[in-house]
């Protein structure tokens, strides 16, 4: 119950035990032709050019910021957590113009910044996180979308948290570039990220005039295997059964009905905490349903309890990263992992963890709380 990776399904389990066939075997590309199909709704795009890159997230931000981003282009990037800033940091390998917008950790972006900073420069792409695992923040998209489109900048967005968990409606925000990664709220082990590129991310790359600094991750090149069935690299069949599996289970479930799954879970889980007589770090309306970030109460000792939660309860939740470091516990409830049974065995475990260090807390409120909820 950390940011990821969540819990496997067992069908996702026996398809990782598939044999190794080749990358090109014909049985084998119509399972990647078919993940493009699978993708595609969860991404909320029509997008010819989606599959998934080897390597986890970050191998999707790096073939996003390769592709759309070059020496001298200006990038503004929208940084409210650890992940926006690692965009920023790959936008300036790349030696592009970075202007940046920051924002406290525990808020999304301010829609009239990006204003502000587009009427004082143009620029060919925007750079947003969908889901900061770093905070806890869904990040409003309509506002954004409609900003890009006005002043005709290209966005590049980050769903490794969010895909599969809540919507991701790349063609209604009009986004060019978004990755995301197997092993959240697909439910899959790290080592593939879902990718998706819009036609006019396409023709850009067709207009660059220095080619993509990054070999193995240029899309034009990955299109040669993904679209034309031609050696790029030798996919790991092992990863794709997986992912396939994992996608084909989430079809199943059905993509709306895993939408209100993971938000009716986390709304139980968001009860019992306050109800304990905790708090959650972001505010409500910013709340997002796969990540929360608890503030951890004053005077507990977080990795003792982590290590306490682990060792008594084979529990794992994670704590503060970067800015929010000691200060909030970051529990996922993702995929495989947003259940009812491990949220009311969660509040019980903490309530017995914070007592353990001398802090009380109102178990049954907060159960009943959830409980409420879950009904
Ligand atoms: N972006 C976000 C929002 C993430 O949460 C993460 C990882 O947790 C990444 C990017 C990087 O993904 P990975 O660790 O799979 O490379």
């Amino acid at each position: 119950m950390g940011p990821g990776p969540s819990e496997i399904h067992p069908a996702v389990y026996r398809a990782l035990a598939s044999p190794v066939i080749g990358h090109l075997d014909p049985a084998y590309l119509e399972v990647v032709d078919r993940m493009a199909e699978l993708l595609r709704p969860l991404f909320g795009t029509k997008n010819r050019l989606t599959n998934a890159t080897p390597g986890t997230g970050t191998s999707g931000m790096e073939a996003c910021v390769a592709n759309l981003v070059g020496p001298g282009d200006a990038v503004l990037c929208c940084i409210h957590g650890y992940f926006g800033d690692r965009i920023r940091q790959m936008c300036e390998r790349q030696e592009a113009e970075v202007t940046c917008i920051e924002e406290e950790w525990g808020k999304p972006t301010d829609p009239d910044k990006v204003e502000a900073a587009l009427k004082q420069k143009r620029f060919k792409v925007i750079t947003v996180v969908h889901a900061e695992t770093s905070t806890g923040v869904q990040q409003p998209m309509d506002d954004i979308a409609r900003l890009a489109r006005q002043h005709g900048a290209m966005i590049l967005l980050d769903t490794v948290t969010s895909l599969g968990g809540v919507e991701v409606k790349v063609d209604e925000w009009g986004i060019d570039a978004a990755y995301s990664c197997s092993q959240k709220c697909i439910g899959c082990p790290p080592g593939l990220s879902p990718v998706t590129f819009s036609e006019r991310a396409l023709e850009a790359l067709k207009s660059r005039t220095t080619p993509v600094r990054s070999w193995y991750l240029d899309i034009q090149l990955l299109d040669g295997y993904w679209g034309a069935h031609g050696y790029h690299h030798t996919s790991s069949s092992t990863l794709n059964y997986g992912l396939f599996e994992a996608l084909l289970l989430a079809h199943e479930e059905g993509i709306e009905q895993r939408f209100a799954r993971h938000l009716k879970n986390h709304h139980a889980f968001e009860a019992g905490i306050e109800a304990m007589g905790m708090a959650m770090h972001v505010a409500a309306e910013h709340r997002l349903p796969l990540l929360n970030t608890v503030r951890i109460p004053e005077g507990v000792d977080d990795a003792a309890l982590r290590q306490y939660l682990l060792k008594s309860f084979n529990l794992e939740i994670g704590g503060g990263l970067g800015a929010l470091k000691g200060l909030v516990w970051r529990v996922g409830l993702m995929g495989h992992s947003s259940s009812p049974e491990k949220i009311l065995l969660l509040l019980s475990a903490l309530s017995v963890a914070l007592a353990a260090q001398g802090v009380k807390t109102d178990l049954a409120e907060g159960q009943s709380a959830a409980m409420k909820v879950l009904q």
